[in-house]
Parts: structure tokens; sequence; C-alpha cells
């Protein structure tokens, strides 16, 4: 079987930096490389809804915010077919026989759902999750939903950042049970981290460990120039570096982070000629003499040369914004057709199939006619 290429974001703001370095980028040059069998991208509202229950306005109103994100950044409706998950039922049914096959001890160990109910102030500091805790029922079993959103396709391959290590480990697991207690219907997915480590976790603007939506420190892929200045200029750096001379750290340093995952050999005759290569920067911030102001206005010109076409392409779609929504329509149907088949073959193996099931309709008969 060939390559089938999965991966999904939630609707819960505009898409930023790290989703673009973490996996993004590496959709499109995927694409693009072509020698897979399908590609599907799609909006996670239900996931979304997990811990915005109480604000679907804001769900709706950012699907379409990351379907012209995925656009802008060069996704090709024609090449991948992109999806909005609840358009697509069947993944509710495979979600609902999944979760017969996950424990709860199980989903309490997933790390990810650890820090993210910290994150989103579920729970309180140190305490263990527990069935007295504030976490809603959906939010702490969405790793299952996940499971589903991958398996539905058969996907081989999901491009994403290292935070969905935890999440595909789970469905992996979740894909032995079901082959194992049932038959060999469904596909081991593997991750498909960015090969340059800077880009698996990169930092937010205030130098926590991640940019997210969840915590206002994101550069978003919309953002026009003048909003970048401003986010770049006031960023976090080494808090040690007080005056120019002092000898400065770079690791840790979301500034040289953002360097590593942006910067090409070709910007430094472009924008910095003093400089040949990183590693040239990179030492004489370590050695002292070099100020933050000079970095940063760097790191500004290599952001905005990459973020330029990106806008570009976002102003065009902005103009036909009928026409996304139907790519988004006609690809919900694509994906609801290869969902319903994988259901179709999924309840063959758990001998669900009543009414498809000659043999047992004929054992029945036969059982009652003695
Ligand atoms: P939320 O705070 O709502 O969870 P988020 O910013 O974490 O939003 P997700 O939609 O959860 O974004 O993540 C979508 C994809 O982007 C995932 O593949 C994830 O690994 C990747 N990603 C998100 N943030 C980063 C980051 N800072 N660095 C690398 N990859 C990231
Ligand atoms: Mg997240």
């Amino acid at each position: 079987m060939g390559k089938v290429i999965l991966t999904g974001d939630r609707p819960t703001g505009k898409l930023h930096l790290g989703h673009y370095v973490g996996s993004l980028r590496g959709r499109v040059e995927l694409q693009n490389a072509g020698g897979y069998d399908r590609m599907f991208v799609f909006i996670a509202d239900v996931q979304a809804l997990t811990d915005n229950a109480a604000n679907p306005e804001k769900v709706r109103q950012n699907v379409l915010e990351v379907a012209l994100d995925y656009l802008s950044v060069g996704l090709d409706p024609d090449k991948v077919t992109i999806f909005i998950q609840s358009m697509v039922p069947q993944l509710h049914e495979i979600t609902q026989y999944f979760s017969n096959l996950v424990t709860v001890a199980r989903l309490q160990r997933n790390p990810t759902v650890k820090t993210e109910i910290k994150m989103r102030g579920f729970g309180e500091e140190g305490q263990e999750l527990s069935f007295g805790s504030g976490v809603p029922v959906g939010f702490f079993t969405y790793p299952i939903s996940q499971a589903a959103d991958i398996c539905f396709c058969k996907a081989t391959t999901v491009p994403v950042g290292e935070d969905q290590e935890p999440m595909l480990e789970q469905c992996r697991e979740i894909v032995r049970s079901f082959n194992s207690t049932y038959g060999p219907v469904l596909v081991e997915p593997e991750i498909l981290l960015p090969s340059n480590t800077a880009c698996r976790r990169l930092p937010g603007t205030d130098g926590k460990a991640k940019m997210s939506k969840s915590l206002g420190n994101c550069i978003y892929l919309s953002d026009d120039p003048s909003e970048v200045k401003k986010k770049v200029m006031s960023m976090f750096t080494d808090p040690g570096h007080l005056r120019v001379e002092d000898p400065g750290k770079v690791e840790g340093n979301p500034v040289f982070v953002y360097l590593d995952a942006f910067c090409e050999a070709s910007d430094f005759e472009r924008f910095w000629p003093d400089y040949a290569s990183l590693d040239e920067v990179k030492d004489h911030y370590r050695r002292g003499g070099l100020g933050d102001v000079k970095c940063k206005k760097f790191l500004l010109n290599v952001l905005n040369d990459r973020l330029e076409p990106i806008r570009a392409r976002r102003h065009q779609w902005e103009q036909d914004i009928p026409g996304v929504y139907d790519i988004l329509r006609k690809g919900s149907a694509e994906a609801e057709k290869v969902a319903a088949q994988t259901l179709y073959e999924m309840r063959e193996a758990m001998k669900i199939n009543y009414f498809n099931d000659a043999a047992l309709i004929a054992e029945q008969a036969e059982k009652y006619r003695r």
C-alpha cells in the first residue's frame, strides 16, 4: 500500500509560526514532492469544541481563518483533500468503537493531555487528574477521537510537531488493539517530525517552551509587517545579556531558535553581509559585542521575506470566500466517502454489519428451523 498523509489543526485561532515550521511547511513540501496516494488536511472543529464548548462562535469564525491559512501557505486543493472534522459523521462512530479499547488509566498517563489540562486551567497545579476534577469528558477523551481522525483514511504518515508524539503512540496502540481483537483492518501511522530540531517545538515570543494560540505568545502567518516588527522587537532574549559587550546565550534564546528555524544561507548576503553564516553570528553573540537589536532586525527581515508570499496568497483568497467554503464542502464530501468505506470494513471485522452478513442470517435461520 502507498503513502497516505494526514494532519489537522484546531480552529481556535489563526495559524502561527509554530504551526508553520512544525507542520505546515512540511505538508507543502510533501504535497509538492508527490509520491503519495492521498493527502488529507482537516480543520479539527470537534476537537476545538472539547475545551471551547461555551464558545462555538470562536470555533465557527476560525474554521475560515485556518482554511485561509492553509491556502495561503500553498496547500493546493487539487492535490490535497481539505475538510472540516464535524462534516464527517463517521468519525464519531469510529471514536465510539475505539473508546472501548482504551482504559481511563491509559488516558490519564497521556503527557500532552496532562500539560494541556494545566494550560487550559481545568486542573489545579500538582493535582492528579481525577473524576472529581473540572475536565470535560470530551476533552479527556480527545486522544481517542484523534485516533479516529487518523485512522478513517488509514493514514500512514502524520507530519506534526513533537507535542503530538504521545497522541500518535496512543493511536498506534488503538490500531494494534483493534486489529488483534477484530481483524487486520487498520494501519499503524508513523509520526513525521521536522528534521530541523528547532522546528519541533518552536518557543513563544515570551521565551515559553511552546508558541501556542492559548498562551498569546504567537507571531501569526497573517500578521502584517508592523505587527511582526512590534512582536520581534519586544521579544524575550537572554536576560543575562544586559549590555552589548556582555557574553550572550543562544541556547533557549528564541531569537536564535527562530533563526535556526527560518534562516537560509542566502539571507546573509541579502540582509546582513557582515556575516557569512548563522554560526558566525552565534559565535559573536556568545563572545559579547553583538547587540540584541541587530539580531532582531535581521530576524525581522528573514521573517518578512518568508511571510510576504503567504500574505499575498491570503489576500487573493480573501477576495473569494465563497470559493473557500466550496473547497471545504467538496473536501468534506470526499473525506466522508473514504470514512464510510473504512467504517464498513471495521463493522465487518467486528461482525456487526448485520444486514450485509448473509451467513449470519442463514445461520440464525438454520438455528430456529431445528
Ligand atoms: P491550541 O493552543 O488551541 O492547542 P496550538 O497552537 O497548540 O493550539 P494545535 O492546533 O494544537 O495548535 O496544533 C496544530 C499542529 O501544529 C500540531 O501538529 C502541532 O504539533 C503543531 N504545533 C503547534 N504549535 C507548535 C509549536 N510551537 N512548534 C511546533 N509545532 C507546533
Ligand atoms: Mg495544541
